[in-house]
């Protein structure tokens, strides 16, 4: 199995001096961390110095959103190539903020994830539920729709190649999080799904992170989860302290 990923989304938080201070201030305190795989999503407007304070350490560098096309009449679009021109080397795809602010479909996900894989970016697919969703007991189906309309198309090998996020929309910027037995079915629900579309080896190598309202109080317990593979980060990535905290949890457990 890869080792776990930790990935800080710092949304549109921050100018480009305040996002490099920000980085230095991570990578200074990362520097002996080697069990976990730590990748830094800055705003588009930051990628580029960000990128080069990345470089040579082993954190990666991500982008928050993509276009599926190479090139354009597409204004305010960014395409992969002029991602990975900048060191990206990750992109999160279908961030809830994304799918319910910005009317992003499942459809133009799923274009966007095979975006990645063509230009050889991994895609971090986030699924997940809102709060009516899940009282109504319709978690597992729009997470089922999700994945089968995000990943339609995409080739067995290829699922190595995906991290999947599973956000409960209801747990994002709220400070409340999923139970661990939440999270645990959840997780184990999405595994099975992977084992069904793409064989049980390959589908064993993706690896599932859980992401909402993630703090350092909390890490150790969603840590522990064992279908847990990793932390999507978004408030409390952008104070280094915190976040070099939670990798550090994360690297003990
Ligand atoms: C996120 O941005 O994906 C996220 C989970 O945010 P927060 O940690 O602030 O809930």
């Amino acid at each position: 199995m890869k080792p776990p990923l930790v990935v800080g989304n710092w949304k549109m938080h921050g100018t480009q001096s305040q996002a490099v201070a920000l980085a230095r201030d991570v990578r200074r305190g990362l520097r002996r961390s080697r069990k976990v795989q730590v990748v830094l999503t800055p705003p588009f407007t930051a990628l580029a110095p960000v990128g080069k304070i990345v470089r040579g350490s082993s954190l990666c560098l991500a982008a928050q959103n993509i276009h599926w096309e190479e090139q354009g009449a597409f204004t305010g679009e960014i395409s992969p190539e002029m991602l990975r021109e900048l060191g990206c080397r990750f992109v999160i795809i279908g961030h809830s903020e994304r799918r319910h602010i910005f009317g992003e479909t499942d459809k133009t996900i799923a274009r966007k994830l095979a975006a990645c894989l063509r230009s050889g970016l991994r895609p971090i697919l986030c699924v997940g539920e809102t709060l009516e969703e899940r009282i109504k007991g319709k978690t597992t189906r729009v997470i089922t729709r999700q994945l089968r309309v995000a990943l339609k198309g995409v080739v067995k090998g290829a699922i190595e190649k995906i991290e999947i996020a599973y956000e409960p929309v209801w747990a994002i910027g709220t400070g409340r999080n999923a139970t661990p037995g939440q999270i645990s079915r959840v997780h184990a629900m999405i595994r099975r799904r992977l084992k069904k579309l793409f064989g049980t080896r390959p589908a064993g190598q993706a690896r599932i992170l859980y992401g909402g309202s993630v703090r350092p109080e909390n890490t150790g317990e969603l840590a522990s989860v064992k279908e847990v593979n990793g932390l999507l980060v978004g408030g409390a990535s952008l104070k280094a302290k915190d976040f070099i905290s939670i990798v550090a949890i994360f690297s003990r457990s």
